[in-house]
């Protein structure tokens, strides 16, 4: 099949983003990821499968409305008897088979489906529209997700189409993928950027759902054959996973042993954007109110800053 007409299955497409590689960029969140991390800012992006979100703000209740439920094939919604909003069954909620019955007849935009289908050619279509921006300010795509190496054929054919087309590209990982979807990927990618969460494999396995060995063996495969590709190792620093300096050090000393010309370490703060999303889920965010000391992330980012020189972001 050609690259063009190879279809992947996202979540988002997020225009003039500043965050995600150089310059003005538009990034395409794919879906499914093989890691659970508890503090995940993007929990729909987790399920391979498409999910129902139900925002109760936006609801106009059960007395003025109530059509979702009268549409659903699968008798999956029901009304609160206090309330009067609906309540959504999960077990008997198929969104990815029903295309979108309760979500197109809520006018008030309180249901909403995450997950839709996309060919290469389309996503290339929507990304182009901003190629004025990625000239002015060397921007370009950016993969994201969920994780893009969850998708391997829609991500190559992706990175392969937008590569001919000379768009820059840059690849957001976790890393738990085969070494050669990455390898794949990192062919035709202008910058990569890994996350690094933890060293400690017991502890990873507890926030995330998996351990880290294949992820740390693959960043340095990677850094060893790309070694001219720019690649940033990003920390998201968690309060009560790897908010110490202990952490911070072990990490630090796995990045600067590896090889590679281009290489860069940053750590981000952890913040609470996306707690909403999980209740419009139905699922529970595990990281209950815990909150980030900011002292104590100036201090790990000077420690860092320390141990790294000018591999480190500050
Ligand atoms: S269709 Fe929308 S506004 Fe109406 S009851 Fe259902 S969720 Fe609420
Ligand atoms: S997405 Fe489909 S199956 Fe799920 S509640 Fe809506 S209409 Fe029913």
């Amino acid at each position: 099949m050609q690259d063009r007409l190879v279809t992947g299955h996202i979540f988002n497409i997020q225009k003039y983003s500043v965050h995600d590689g150089p310059g003005i960029r538009t990034i395409l969140f794919f879906k499914g990821c093989p890691l659970h991390c508890r503090w995940c800012s993007n929990p729909e992006s987790q399920s391979a499968q498409n999910e129902l979100a139900f925002n109760s703000t936006r609801c106009l209740t059960h007395k003025a409305c109530g059509t979702c439920a009268d549409i659903c094939p699968n008798q999956a919604i029901s009304f609160s008897q206090q309330e009067g909003f609906p309540v959504i069954e999960r077990k008997k909620c198929h969104a990815s088979l029903c295309r979108e019955r309760c979500s197109s007849v809520c006018h008030a935009g309180a249901l909403k489906i995450f997950g839709k289908y996309i060919t290469v050619e389309e996503a290339l279509r929507e990304v182009e529209k901003d190629a004025v921006f990625y000239q002015r300010s060397s921007g370009g795509l950016t993969v994201s997700g969920g994780e893009p190496c969850f998708q391997p054929e829609f991500l190559l054919a992706l990175l392969s189409e937008a590569e001919r087309r000379y768009l820059d590209t840059a690849m957001e990982t976790c890393g738990q993928a085969p070494y050669e979807v990455l390898r794949g990927a990192a062919a035709h990618l202008n910058t990569l950027i890994f996350d690094i969460k933890h060293t400690d494999a017991s502890l990873h396995k507890a926030y995330t759902g998996v351990e880290n060995s294949l992820i740390l063996e693959n960043i340095k495969k990677l850094c060893a054959e790309f070694r001219d590709l720019p690649i940033l190792l990003r920390t998201p620093v968690i309060p009560g996973f790897n908010d110490s300096e202990d952490a911070i050090r072990e990490l630090c000393a796995f990045v600067a042993a590896l090889p590679g010309k281009n290489i860069s370490y940053e750590l981000l703060a952890y913040h609470r954007l996306g707690t909403q999303k999980y209740q419009q889920l139905g699922r529970d965010y595990r990281m209950g109110d815990i909150k980030l000391d900011n002292v104590l992330m100036t201090r790990l980012k000077n420690f860092a800053l320390v141990q790294l020189g000018e591999r480190f972001v500050a």
